[in-house]
């Protein structure tokens, strides 16, 4: 204000000077201009005037000026303070004494600050004033020593509670302000919450060492290619899988690696051909690689997509080795199963809510049915026979859960043809595609159960068999007792028989004495023939008890034969049959027994006799084979039927019995003479033909015993050899 009216003044003194010098001869009152030459006067003037024109007007642009610049100066300010407290950090400015000058609204906010309470306050009064700050005054103080003393900004976190109780944690930076002299101007404290950030920040490192810990553990080994097939990443366990040594994976040459890898493998060439499909072709696939030394690997290769950009691949290998191979053991023992089940002799059905899910061939079979695909899906309780379908019904729906074994049953089951058929069958359940399933196993037990009758009627036939050998054994021994009491009267009669011959003698001739000779020898004959059945009996039962014994002695036995025939030579050919002995050797000493080559003679002359008749002949031969004597009686008599040759060897045994009103006889003569010879260790062969006359043929084998080996005969028959004659020819009419 003063400048303008020094400036307004001025200016009016200047215009009326100017008018003043430029009138000559003015009348101005004034003295300047009356006592001085008036042109000098007035151009000094003038220039004094004008001076100090100029002067006004630079003073006045100066403050022209200055008012401008401590505008610009209050606009630049403000903005400053906008742009501070417009800041989301927090500012504090101190002054050199470290009193509180400025803070901006972030710490205002925070602490709930009025916008000037604070000014002009040292810490200690700010801490007292608002307890709040306490906590931050007390942080700050340390961090303001160590800028104040270290010249430069101090960085620090820490956490502090802020007015609404929230705990945060600041990034501080106390920044200490020096005059150009170097003594302390203030410090500026800035403050920055990063409690979110710090969050994110351990968020994200956690998250990686999570991840870089799932890779290290992951049991896969990983690689991850970049787009130049660059190895961007790898677990351990890669390397491990791949044996990769360190010199070639610190390459990080993807192509170097395959090339290192395909030699592992047994055809590297399929291999390398889908890896570079892999890269050519934007897919996700996998792969099994096969080792030379028999490892499996499955490669699986996904693109890595990062905001919907390809940047590389991602490779995961796994050892599937074990895997493989218990997947082939599981295949194998799986197929093994399949055969047994299909090959088993047993059926195998499944069922699933008592629908047929599966028979095996045999199953098919028991059922009458030629496919067993025809039995899927049938009720499986319609194949049971009526009087056990109760029971099954029962039994299958007792099966709760999985695990569950039926005790082993017997029942019948009807088949496609109506047949039944007899079965034992054992089931268990197991868990089949989250349903309760039956596996019954069913055997055909009608075999079985036929032979178990059948063992049940052997069982009861032997009994019966038993009770017939043991009935048969006191037959026999009641026949061997009978017989030996028949014996003894028998020959007292024989005895008082041949008294009465000898008595006889003395009587005169007379009608009488020829009719008594004529039943005496009646008498005489059946006596005989019932001590031969009596003998026969006795003998045939000591052989079966095993007490007949024979007693070799070194025997000639072309004599012994020669003399039993000659001794019946007389009954034969009184008969009308001709007799004749033929020898291809004069002597043959043999051990034999005597007598029991003489009943056998006796037996086999006696039976040629019975069945010849008047004119036929016997013949009886001798042969010597060297170790062998073969003893021959033929006869050209009735012969025997082909079909009767063997039975006659057996007891009691007779071609025909209408022969036996002709030819009496028991049928235990054959037999004797069969255990005879066997006896002997010789055998007995028969050659006949019926109607033509027959042929006995005994062969002994010829031994010769030393000396001290012969038996001691000891005689005990009490029969003479005429008697004994007697007796064998006793059943042949004479
Ligand atoms: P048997 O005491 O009945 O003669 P054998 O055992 O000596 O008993 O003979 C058994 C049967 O063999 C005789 O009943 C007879 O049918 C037959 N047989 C034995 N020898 C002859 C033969 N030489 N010719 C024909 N049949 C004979």
């Amino acid at each position: 204000m003063k400048l303008k009216i020094v400036y307004v003044f001025s200016l009016f003194f200047i215009v009326f000077s100017t008018m003043g010098a430029g009138l000559k001869n003015s009348t101005y009152k004034y003295g300047l201009f009356i006592q001085y030459d008036q042109n000098i006067v007035k151009f000094i003037l003038a220039l004094f005037l004008l001076i100090l024109l100029l002067t006004n007007i630079i003073l006045l642009v100066n403050i022209k000026r200055r008012k401008i610049a401590e505008k610009a100066q209050g606009e630049s300010e403000e903005r400053l303070r906008t742009l501070i407290n417009g800041m989301p950090d927090f500012v504090l400015f101190k002054d050199e004494a470290g009193k509180w000058m400025e803070i901006n609204d972030s710490l205002i906010k925070m602490f709930k600050l009025g916008r000037t309470d604070y000014k002009g306050k040292s810490d200690a009064e700010l801490a007292e004033y608002k307890p709040a700050l306490k906590e931050l005054i007390e942080k700050l103080v340390v961090y303001d020593e160590q800028a104040w003393i270290s010249k430069s900004n101090v960085n620090f976190e820490e956490f502090i509670m802020t007015a609404d109780g929230s705990r945060r944690l600041m990034d501080f930076t106390t920044v200490p302000l020096f005059h150009a002299d170097g003594s302390r101007k203030g410090i500026m404290v800035l403050g920055r919450d990063i409690t979110d950030r710090k969050h994110t920040k351990d968020a994200l490192q956690k998250n990686e060492e999570v991840l870089r810990a799932t890779l290290n553990a992951t049991a896969d080994g990983i690689m991850v290619v970049t787009n130049d097939r660059k190895v961007f990443d790898f677990n351990p366990l890669f390397q491990r899988m791949w044996r990769i040594p360190q010199s070639l994976i610190c390459t990080f040459d993807e192509r170097l690696l395959l090339d290192y890898v395909s030699t592992q493998l047994e055809k590297p060439e399929v291999f390398r051909e889908w890896v570079e499909e892999c890269y050519n072709v934007y897919k996700t696939d996998s792969f099994t690689v096969y080792f030379k030394d028999g490892r499996i690997y499955e490669v699986h290769s996904e693109p890595l997509v990062k905001k919907n950009v390809v940047e590389g691949r991602v490779w995961s290998y796994k050892d599937i080795t074990v895997r493989k191979r218990i997947e082939k053991e599981l295949s194998e023992s799986e197929e093994r199963y399949r055969r047994l089940v299909e090959l088993s002799p047993d059926a195998i059905y499944m069922s699933v809510d008592g629908v047929n899910i599966f028979s095996n061939i045999a199953g098919a079979k028991l059922l009458g049915v030629d496919d067993p695909k025809e039995l899927i899906g049938k009720p499986i309780l319609g194949y049971v026979y009526y009087d056990y379908y109760d029971s099954s019904n029962k039994k299958l729906r007792s099966i709760n859960g999985d695990k569950t074994v039926l005790p082993l049953i017997e029942e019948k089951l009807i088949k496609k043809d109506g047949g039944i058929v007899d079965i034992e069958v054992a089931s268990t359940s197991f868990e089949y595609k989250g349903k309760t399933a039956i596996l019954s196993v069913v055997r055909d037990v009608s075999e079985r159960k036929r032979t178990e009758e059948l063992k049940k009627k052997m069982e009861e036939n032997s009994k019966l068999l038993m009770e017939a050998i043991e009935y048969d054994k006191l037959k026999t021994e009641f026949f061997a007792n009978i017989s030996y009491e028949f014996r003894t009267p028998l020959n007292i009669i024989l005895g008082a028989q041949q008294l009465f011959d000898y008595v006889l003698k003395d009587i005169v001739d007379g009608e009488n004495k020829q009719k008594i000779e004529k039943y005496l020898k009646i008498m005489k004959q059946n006596c005989y023939r019932l001590l031969r059945l009596v003998n026969n009996l006795i003998d045939i039962t000591r052989i079966d008890a095993g007490f007949f014994n024979i007693q070799l002695k070194n025997r000639d036995i072309v004599n012994i034969v020669e003399e039993i025939t000659l001794s019946v030579a007389e009954y034969i050919e009184n008969k009308g049959i001709h007799l004749l002995f033929d020898t291809d050797v004069e002597e043959k000493l043999m051990a034999c027994d005597a007598d029991k080559i003489e009943r056998i003679m006796l037996n086999l002359l006696s039976n040629a006799t019975k069945f010849t008749e008047p004119g036929d002949s016997i013949e009886v031969t001798i042969e010597d084979k060297g170790d062998r004597v073969a003893i021959s009686v033929r006869d050209t008599g009735i012969g025997i039927p082909a079909d009767k040759q063997q039975i006659i060897f057996e007891r009691f045994r007779q071609v025909d019995k209408s022969f036996i009103r002709n030819h009496e006889g028991s049928g235990i003569g054959l037999s004797i003479v069969k255990s005879l010879v066997e006896l002997h260790k010789g055998d007995i062969k028969l050659e006949s033909e019926w109607g033509e006359g027959s042929k006995f043929i005994i062969e002994l084998p010829v031994l010769v015993l030393p000396d001290e080996l012969e038996a001691e005969i000891v005689d005990n028959t009490y029969q003479s050899k005429i008697e004994r004659i007697n007796v064998e020819f006793s059943d042949i009419y004479l």
